[in-house]
């Protein structure tokens, strides 16, 4: 091994990728258009990662000893392991061109490949590309992109830390392949997949790397394939051949998204040189601390100490963190200042945002700010806390005037949840429901779509131009009456069977409700990626939360004035929108959620005066938000279901209720699902192939469901074929009364002459369906 070299007392696991100005998503988009070459982009990327490293050294992170992290990734950092492993699955081996184009076709797909899978990565509103492995998926080191940007980055003076996957999370988030033998898990490979990581390892070292980050947050997560203990177990089986490896880095293991407290010790005591715990959402381990345990395993192993929150945009309270700092260093552990997490999930600088109220900004730290505030740390614990004793008692301030600002606690909103009754989570009986809604006169195999149908140019500009004045308010409204006019008729032409406004007049679905109630604000540059080249802009909940006026009524009601088909009303439910939501850390979510499903609850009231029978409350992230512990997830599925409950149970019972999950992961939470008590439910599926409808058929689930037949995140036309073949695997378990056909997800992302050929695909499917071919 390399001379063992020591962090310095500062780092972060990662930083934003897309550029502060999404400069990589445009330069991608460009790219899979035709409109520049690979060249082209291959320039614009290694700008961006240049700007990227120096402005991590401006900061504050140094220089040298490996404390800047390469945080790059052209999509996706699980893809960017699928690469450097070389896993490429066999169906995709006759894609011919550069590693670039094969990237892009395993997440994209391509007319005659379906893409990976996507999924959530652990409970973030981040989606990774699934690997697909099976006995025989090759594996051979690829290690030219590290490499590559390792040269990059010594060329700029500065020594980074490439940062990779680890290979137990890698495989434990990796799916079986279809091929593959029965009972085959991908984790069964682990011992060559970390003999491949030890090539990749040595090819580092060759370049002159002194460190590499390996990830393993499958260390914190129950929810994964296999029991906890058995991923802590095959952590240190991968870590102790890989520390034993003869020519390598230093290793930084890291820990984020939650408490491996329990595991820590034995983490210390493994031939890595640093180990990384997420001490926001996870804890000290205080017995072992107390013993010192904790002290002989890292007797010669760094700790680094993720105390500054990269999973929202408040400042850390500087004091505690800087206690728990202490306490490590005072316990003869050489600790290192960091983010719980890679920062990638927070957007770049407050400071862009020159449109938030000043008081409200001092409030916050994007990305920028975090890492001033882990430097600010890292000195205190390189000269002692008085060093840093007027930048602990300035963030003292501002956490105080927090407290005591006006809209924080409003008297009458806290009232209103407190006197909240168990009635008012009951809706009738499933049963009589049914019975109330046969007037909807709604046909078996129903066809809808999820809601939005696709955001053109034409609204993007219209929007653009509204927002800045440049037309009026009446212009603009008649422009979305128009579009929603056309969209009403596209869809009686295709011959759906309940339609839908379009949803044009939403720059996002939750930014446009936050834009209209009480108790948030919206940021011009908080972009946060949530997959590949896809951004969304977070709205921050600061206080407590009010409905001054309806939000959605008029464009419903407007669209079901031009059709006697059903429209749905179409809202966000509240889990999503604390979820998509940079959300007050200052009291329980379960509170803050009670508020924004009473506002929902008086939205429905109102659409349904207005002549709405059907409403959709979207709760695609309730599975996101599902805690990783095990311990927590009851009281999660308490209140979030609780919450649904309340925004829908004032609706009567010939009001049908539809929501929509985003995922397909439906065997874990189907009981939770069932508690929300919806009448019909829309989920993902076709890129898993239905694999929902089995659970589903097992729990002997009740009432309508939707499993979505059109995969929309991939621009490929499913044929009619292909989703009648769907269609048949569900109506094998599922009756059709209660069988919906639909996409897996709404439509804004896509063109629409694909949309156009996927929906009337879809049509014909179902109809096929029910004249029983
Ligand atoms: N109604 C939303 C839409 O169609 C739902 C989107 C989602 O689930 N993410 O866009
Ligand atoms: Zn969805």
């Amino acid at each position: 091994m390399t001379a063992t070299t020591h962090l310095p007392t500062a780092t972060i696991l990662g930083y934003p990728r897309l550029g502060r100005r999404r400069e990589l998503k445009r330069a991608i988009e460009s790219f899979w258009k035709g409109h520049t070459d690979e060249a082209a982009l291959q320039e614009t990327a290694g700008e961006l990662r240049a700007a990227t490293r120096a402005r991590l050294v401006e900061l504050g992170l140094p220089a040298e000893g490996g404390a800047v992290p390469e945080s790059f990734s052209f999509y996706d950092q699980v893809l960017d392991a699928t690469l450097a492993l070389g896993a490429i699955p066999q169906r995709f081996a006759d894609i011919a061109g550069s590693d670039l184009i094969t990237y892009f076709a395993l997440t994209r797909g391509d007319r005659d490949h379906q893409p990976l899978e996507m999924t959530k990565w652990f409970d973030t509103n981040y989606h990774y590309s699934v690997p697909e492995i099976d006995e025989s998926t090759p594996l051979a080191a690829n290690p030219a992109q590290l490499v590559a940007q390792l040269a990059e980055a010594a060329e700029q003076g500065i020594e980074s830390r490439p940062v990779i996957v680890g290979p137990v999370t890698y495989l434990l988030l990796a799916k079986a392949s279809d091929g593959a033998g029965e009972g085959f898990r991908p984790i069964d490979r682990l011992d060559e997949v970390v003999g491949v990581y030890a090539e990749l390892l040595a090819a580092l070292n060759e370049a002159g790397a002194g460190w590499v980050q390996l990830d393993e947050p499958a260390l914190v997560s129950d929810s994964l394939p296999v029991p906890r203990s058995e991923t802590i177990a095959l952590v240190e089986r991968a870590y102790s051949i890989l520390g034993g490896a003869a020519a390598r880095p230093s290793i930084l293991l890291t820990a984020p998204y939650g408490d491996a407290a329990d595991a820590l010790a034995r983490l210390g005591s493994l031939p890595v040189e640093a180990v990384h715990a997420d001490l926001v959402r996870g804890s000290l381990p205080e017995a072992d601390l107390a013993s010192g345990a904790l002290t002989s395993a890292f007797a010669e192993t760094q700790l680094v100490a993720g105390v500054v929150d990269g999973r929202n945009i408040w400042k850390t309270d500087l004091r505690a963190a800087f206690g728990a700092l202490e306490r490590l260093q005072r316990a003869g552990i050489d600790v290192v200042a960091g983010t719980s997490n890679s920062l990638q999930h927070v957007p770049h600088d407050v400071r862009d945002e020159t449109r938030l109220d000043v008081e409200l900004a001092s409030w916050l730290a994007f990305a920028d700010q975090k890492i001033e505030q882990v430097v600010i740390l890292a000195r205190g614990l390189a000269d002692g806390g008085a060093a840093i004793e007027a930048e602990l008692a300035a963030v003292d301030a501002i956490l105080a005037a927090r407290a005591q600002a006006s809209g924080v606690r409003v008297d009458g909103v806290r009232g209103r949840v407190d006197a909240v009754t168990v009635a008012d989570r009951e809706r009738d009986h499933e049963g009589e429901r049914r019975a109330a809604q046969q007037g909807l006169g709604i046909p078996e195999l129903a066809t809808t779509t999820i809601g939005s149908f696709p955001q053109t140019v034409e609204i993007r500009k219209a929007r653009a131009a509204f927002g800045r004045g440049e037309i009026g308010q009446e212009e603009y409204d008649g422009f979305l009456r128009d579009e929603i006019a056309r969209v009403i008729r596209l869809q009686e032409e295709i011959g759906l069977d309940v339609l839908v406004h379009g949803e044009a007049e939403r720059n996002d679905m939750v930014q446009y409700f936050a834009e209209l109630l009480d108790g948030f604000a919206v940021t011009e540059h908080g972009w946060v990626q949530s997959y590949g080249t896809r951004a969304t802009r977070p709205s921050i909940l600061w206080g407590d939360v009010s409905r001054p006026a309806p939000m959605t009524v008029s464009w419903s009601a407007y669209a079901q004035s031009l059709t006697d088909r059903p429209v749905k009303g179409m809202l966000t439910g509240p889990v999503t929108i604390l979820a998509w939501s940079f959300v007050r850390d200052d009291q329980p979510l379960a509170d803050t959620a009670s508020q924004v499903a009473l506002a929902l609850r008086d939205e429905i009231d109102d659409l349904v005066d207005a002549g709405i029978r059907i409403v959709q409350v979207d709760e695609p992230a309730l599975r996101e938000l599902l805690p990783l512990d095990a311990d927590r997830q009851a009281a999660y599925l308490d209140w979030s279901v609780g919450a649904f409950r309340l925004a829908t149970s004032g609706a009567a019972a010939d009001v049908q209720i539809h929501t929509h999950l985003c995922y397909s992961e439906f065997g874990e939470i189907i009981d939770a699902v069932d508690g929300l008590d919806a009448d019909v439910t829309s989920i993902e599926a076709a890129r898993s192939r239905m694999d929902v409808v089995e659970p589903l058929g097992e729990h002997g689930y009740s009432r309508g469901i939707g499993p979505g037949v059109y995969d929309i995140h991939s621009p490929r036309v499913p044929s009619v074929a292909e989703q009648q073949e769907l269609i048949r695997i569900a109506a094998a378990r599922i009756p059709g009364e209660q069988l919906w056909v639909n996409p897996d997800c709404g439509l804004k992302t896509r063109g629409y002459e694909e949309t156009v050929a996927s929906l009337t695909n879809l049509v014909h499917a179902a109809r096929a369906v029910r004249a029983g071919a």
